[in-house]
């Protein structure tokens, strides 16, 4: 049995994963912390059996957990992490903002044996879209990256559309001259650049998370897309790696480290 820590429990994602965990084998929910609930009901819990701590070092010392899940802010999550490792709890990150740097500073100060991982997105199909892109920017070089959320997103662009980009700067053998070579009527038209990729970073309600990837050639264009219509597409990705680990150490980022081939 996993005893898993919910950070975040009461948000959109969190109460997913509070679901998540509650309903697939060989793991539990043993803790719920949102300090926007402190006190509350963890929605969709045991019915409800588990209270919302509003501290994660009282809720790790009452209930000693083997794993963190946080999906929970950019000015939280650092501190979230490094709290649980320092207590030897492997972790698994949702929450985005944070960077590879940052990422990989806090995993080298935990201690041996414990395991930060991290997924920019958990939903299969956008790990899917990811890789699609990458393979397909060594032949067409021109990509630029459109990303699609919900309003209340605090951070842009996205981790799924920083990612995207690093791989397609990773794969292709080529930077096209734009762009960035225009002039802007109105500044950020052309969207922002990350590692050479143009990225337009859209926030309306009714979405959920949705990235295009757009690619040009000689009379011709690519465009591989995915959808996110529901928030239960990020949840077999984090059962997947909850279960998994335990058995890994170090800074994991991404999915596919962790899907079959
Ligand atoms: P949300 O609905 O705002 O939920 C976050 C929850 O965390 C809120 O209840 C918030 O309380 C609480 N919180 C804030 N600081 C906290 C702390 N220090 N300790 C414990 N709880 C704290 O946000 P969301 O839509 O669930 O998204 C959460 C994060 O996941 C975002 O960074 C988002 O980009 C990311 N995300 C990642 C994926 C992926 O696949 N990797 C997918 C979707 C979303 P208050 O409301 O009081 O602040």
């Amino acid at each position: 049995m996993i005893d898993v820590l919910v950070s975040g429990a009461a948000g959109r994602m969190g109460r997913e994963v509070v679901a998540a965990v509650t309903a697939a084998d060989a793991m539990r929910v043993v803790a719920a912390v949102d300090t926007g609930y402190a006190g509350d009901e963890a929605p969709d819990c045991h019915g409800g059996s588990i209270l919302c701590s509003g501290d994660l070092a009282t809720a790790i010392s009452a209930t000693s957990p083997d794993v963190m899940v946080d999906f929970t802010h950019p000015d939280a999550v650092e501190a979230n992490l490094r709290t649980a490792l320092a207590s030897g709890i492997d972790c698994v990150v949702g929450t985005t903002g944070l960077s590879e740097s940052l990422l990989g500073e806090i995993a080298a100060e935990a201690p041996e044996n414990t395991c930060l991982f991290f997924a920019p997105n958990f939903a299969i199909g956008a790990v899917l879209m990811m890789r699609l892109a990458a393979e397909a920017a060594r032949f067409m070089p021109h990509a630029e990256i459109i990303e699609l959320h919900h309003d209340r997103k605090a951070d842009a662009p996205s981790g799924t559309a920083l990612r995207t980009a690093s791989l397609i700067a990773e794969a292709r053998s080529e930077v096209p001259s734009t762009p960035g070579a225009e002039t802007e009527i109105a500044a950020g038209a052309r969207g922002a650049l990350v590692d050479d990729v143009a990225v337009h970073s859209v926030r309306l309600p009714g979405l959920v998370a949705h990235q295009e990837v757009l690619l040009g050639g000689q009379g011709q264009t690519l465009s591989i897309r995915h959808d996110s219509v529901d928030r239960t597409s990020f949840m077999p990705g984090v059962v997947l790696a909850v279960r998994s680990v335990g058995a890994l150490s170090g800074l994991v980022i991404g999915l596919e480290n962790l899907m079959e081939p």
